[in-house]
């Protein structure tokens, strides 16, 4: 137990102590907590928001309404990760659609890529998931762990720096207390954690929204991703599992488009909405005989500008948020959790102090310069594919065209696409 003392310096309460407290229950903070769980040291979540899911209520999905429509493109190397902290057997025990295909190509030209999982010696391309059971599945590997506490319904409020300096004291909604010897803030892409302690970020405004809902087509999906570019935007169709079934028909959508454009196709009744996806998509599964409730969610790409200090480090979407046409941002998450992890165990390992700035800068150093080549990336291909510009039309047609056809440049793509580079 620590002791919190008022400006006056009295003694006003005693806090919990633990070695860690992780701020954020999404995929990136429970995925933390799992990797953290047999280090040795103690772990506690908090979040005001309680997963609700038990791995039982997927296993009970009958119809289109039952998925989650928030879903994600797993690569090959998140899927690792968690199976190594024990979540994906779980998850697979329930549904994963794994992809062999992915289908890119241009609205107005003749630029296409086709990605093969046989082509390129894989034995698929990444799995799509749904959000709520990675959540589910990593809160269930969490309640088997005796030093990792689950404490939700309360979130972070404010900090404050212990009376030696050396463990930071953090007040809960609840009007509750905790101390940490480190923080790590997982709380999203509006993280409390990064604004307390004053990171700046650097952000790029897109002007667009992402609508997402899931569908049923008239063909069968084929276990591919598609995804077509158009000046509005990219629209992604990414294929859904459902077990029993011969073959497989329901896809999640992500469709991205300027607000105006997302509110009309919001608006618009379920046929239409139908129809118009199913043009934006070129017809390639045929028509959508249903369509789940469309949500919006408003799209922009940021970066911190520092992701640790002393007692503190930021992980997923609170250090990054990346534009979804890539499918990358829960993947750099979780690269970010393996490799805060590793810097962890290292240094307790050498009898370090492992929560320091020194020792939690080696995370920041590999783990900064990754996330922004990949955000580059995505920028730099928002921009070529959104714009109408005669050159960079000729431009992304011939690049697309000889990616396509230049093997080594394809595997390099995909290889780093699939987190192996
Ligand atoms: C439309 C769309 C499609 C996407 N598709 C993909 C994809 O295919 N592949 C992919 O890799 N990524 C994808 N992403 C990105 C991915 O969804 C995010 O990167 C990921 O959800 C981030 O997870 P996180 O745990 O870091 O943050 P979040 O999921 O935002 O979780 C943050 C958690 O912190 C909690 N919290 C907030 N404030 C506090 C507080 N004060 N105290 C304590 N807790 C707090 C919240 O309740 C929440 O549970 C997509 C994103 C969008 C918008």
């Amino acid at each position: 137990m620590a002791q919190i003392r008022d400006n006056a310096g009295m003694s006003t309460a005693h806090a919990q102590h633990y070695d860690i407290v992780i701020s954020g229950a999404g995929m990136v903070g429970l995925a933390m907590a799992g990797a953290l769980a047999d280090s040795g040291l103690s772990v506690a979540l908090i979040d005001p928001q309680t997963p609700q899911d038990s791995l039982q209520s997927f296993r009970d999905t009958r119809t289109l309404a039952d998925f989650d429509s928030r879903v994600s493109a797993l690569t090959p190397a998140s899927q690792a990760f968690l199976d190594r902290i024990g979540a994906w057997p779980l998850i697979e025990d329930v549904r994963v659609c794994p992809y062999y295909d992915m289908r890119v190509w241009e609205a107005d030209g003749t630029g296409a890529i086709h990605f093969n999982a046989d082509e390129l010696h894989v034995p698929c391309l990444g799995h799509i998931v749904e959000n709520r059971l990675v959540t589910a599945a990593l809160a269930t590997v969490l309640a088997t762990k005796d030093n990792t506490s689950f404490l939700t319904g309360k979130g972070l409020t404010d900090l404050e720096a212990g009376p030696e300096g050396d463990y930071r004291i953090l007040h809960l909604t609840d009007g509750t207390t905790l101390s940490c010897g480190l923080l790590i803030g997982a709380d999203g892409a509006r993280s409390k954690v990064r604004e307390l302690v004053g990171f700046r970020t650097r952000n790029w405004h897109y002007n667009h929204h992402a609508l997402v809902c899931t569908v049923n087509s008239e063909a069968p999906h084929q276990h591919t991703a598609w995804q077509r570019f158009m000046t509005t935007g990219p629209v992604a169709c990414l294929p859904l599992f459902l077990p029993g079934q011969e073959t497989q028909h329901y896809s999640s959508i992500v469709w991205s488009c300027e607000p105006a454009m997302a509110a009309e196709l919001q608006a618009a009744s379920a046929p239409t909405f139908a129809t118009r996806l199913a043009g934006a998509l070129e017809h390639r599964l045929g028509a959508f005989s249903q369509v789940s409730k469309l949500h919006s969610f408003p799209l922009h790409q940021q970066h911190a500008t520092q992701y640790v200090r002393n007692g503190i480090a930021l992980v997923g979407d609170a250090a990054h948020t990346i534009h979804p046409l890539a499918g990358q941002g829960v993947n750099l998450g979780l690269a970010d959790v393996t490799c805060l992890d590793r810097v962890i165990r290292a240094a307790l390992a050498r009898g370090e102090p492992w929560s320091c700035e020194q020792v939690l800068s080696r995370y920041q150093r590999e783990r900064k310069p990754a996330n922004l080549g990949m955000m580059l990336g995505m920028e730099g291909f928002k921009r070529a594919f959104g714009s109408n510009d005669l050159l960079l039309r000729w431009l992304r047609n011939t690049g697309l065209k000889l990616a396509d056809r230049v093997s080594p440049l394809k595997h390099e793509l995909v290889q780093r696409a699939m987190g192996i580079k």
